[in-house]
């Protein structure tokens, strides 16, 4: 293992796709970049996700960043000499009730705002979307310049083209802690030596808390974990990627589809969920239903862990170099069975590869992207709560724009770090 450079202009701490389009940017800029990553690129949530590029049913705070964020991805997919997975084919959530349909219709009025392309679909039309004739749903919200990309080819490649423009990325090298002179950022101190820089971004995902917490900041954030499979090849239903509230698919290249259940999700109860139990209440208060609550070795992990160590031994983030959490096979195997039930082409199609990944959520269940105050130099890009993805070229332009002192070209004011003390954190009800 090379050690990284004594020295840089911006270090970016976490290799998803928030740290690596924000090394991206700055590369293209021509900012001298270091991306430290504990694990590998895209080893945590960045390749385990659905791969979902949804404007669709966002919270309208994200709707402008959301909006850069697929244009800068149609930038990068003809950019990359690689192929991402890029399907412009929209999505598509289809109601099972009237109540639900009722739900998406209060969406339109965002995309409206937002000249967006979303529009209803009949329960007719949701049936010839679908490949089907059983009127079995009484319409679908659908937003066809949506798109999708395969998660574990975009991030590497994206990570690829970073260093073609002169990014460095490490690997297996986790950044213990910052550095700081005169009250401001002067580097990172990782497990290969220390890199002396002018700003960091952390872009840690469902670390970012704990890293913050060693350096004496709270941030609330938890951590809940969500399962997912793929499935051998089967019929096409539609390009469309399409979320019921049972069952949710996206076709993959190979021909096979990606189906997990949005919300089926297991939420570890760790020393850190009841220090934010009250900031996080109305979202679990919300989901109550669908939550699998677990108290497993993550309790034990975090008490005995805790959040100060000395920089010259081993932490936490060296412990556990990839987060590779077990999947939930019972709530898969009935995601399987309501999707057959939903979308008859995928009756008898066999899952083939199941996996898991750590969803890092705050209480507004929006990110985390600006500086921090009183720690002039860091800049946080983080608690992207289950949509990061698709939000994450955006997310990793604004930080690149921060760390070199630009006005980011979207308003970060909703996702101030700030807002937590001002308890300023309304949630948006997904349709
Ligand atoms: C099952 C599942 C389905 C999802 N589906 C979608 C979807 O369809 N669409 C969508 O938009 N989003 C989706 N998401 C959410 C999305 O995957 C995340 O929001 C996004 O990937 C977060 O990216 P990130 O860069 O912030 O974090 P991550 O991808 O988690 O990356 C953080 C990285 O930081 C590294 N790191 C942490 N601490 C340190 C340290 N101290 N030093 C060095 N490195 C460190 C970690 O090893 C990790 O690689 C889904 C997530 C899951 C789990």
């Amino acid at each position: 293992m090379s050690a990284p450079p004594k020295a840089t202009e911006v270090v970016v701490v976490g290799g998803g796709i928030a740290g690596v389009a924000t090394a991206y940017y700055l590369a293209r800029a021509q900012v001298p970049v270091v991306l430290c990553e504990k694990g590998v690129i895209a080893g945590e949530q960045s390749s385990r996700n659905w791969g979902w590029i949804r404007k669709q049913g966002r919270d309208p705070r994200e709707l402008p960043a959301i909006v850069l964020a697929l244009r800068l991805w149609d930038n990068i997919a003809r950019e990359l000499a690689e192929n991402i997975g890029w399907t412009r084919a929209g999505i598509a959530y289809v109601a099972e009730t009237d109540a639900e349909l009722a739900r998406f219709e209060r969406w339109l009025p965002h995309a409206r705002e937002h000249q967006l392309d979303t529009r209803l679909l009949s329960s007719v039309e949701t049936d010839a979307l679908l490949r089907q004739g059983r009127q079995r749903f009484k319409g679908a919200l659908l937003t066809p310049s949506d798109a999708r990309a395969d998660p574990k080819r975009a991030v590497p490649a994206l990570a690829r083209a970073a260093e073609g423009l002169g990014a460095t990325i490490h690997e297996s090298c986790a950044v213990r802690s910052l550095e700081t002179s005169a009250g401001r950022v002067a580097g990172v101190l990782t497990e290969n030596g220390p890199i002396a820089c002018g700003a960091v971004v952390l872009a840690a995902g469902a670390w970012s808390a704990l890293f913050l917490r060693h350096l004496g900041v709270e941030l609330p954030q938890l951590k809940v974990k969500a399962s997912v499979q793929r499935t051998a090849m089967a019929p096409l239903i539609t390009e469309s990627a399409v979320g019921a509230t049972r069952a949710a698919f996206g076709r993959r290249q190979d021909g096979g589809y990606t189906i997990a259940r949005s919300g089926a999700v297991t939420f570890d109860v760790t020393p850190a969920a009841f220090r934010h139990f009250r900031a996080f209440l109305p979202a679990l208060k919300e989901r109550w239903g669908e939550l699998k609550l677990r108290v497993g070795r993550g309790f034990v992990d975090e008490l005995i862990t805790g959040a100060s160590w000395s920089a010259d031994r081993p932490t936490p983030f060296e412990r556990t170099r990839v987060l590779d959490p077990a999947p939930d096979h019972k709530a898969l195997d009935q995601v399987m069975r309501d999707a057959a039930d939903l979308f008859p082409q995928l009756q008898g199609v066999a899952s083939v590869e199941r996996w898991a990944g750590m969803i890092d959520v705050t209480p507004d269940e929006i990110p985390v992207l600006g500086p921090i105050d009183g720690m002039p130099g860091l800049f946080v890009a983080t608690g992207f709560s289950g949509h990061g993805f698709g939000i994450g070229p955006a997310a990793g332009y604004l930080m690149a724009q921060l760390a070199v002192g630009e006005r980011p070209i979207v308003d970060l004011h909703p996702f101030r770090f700030t807002r937590f003390a001002e308890q300023d954190i309304t949630r948006y009800p997904e349709p």
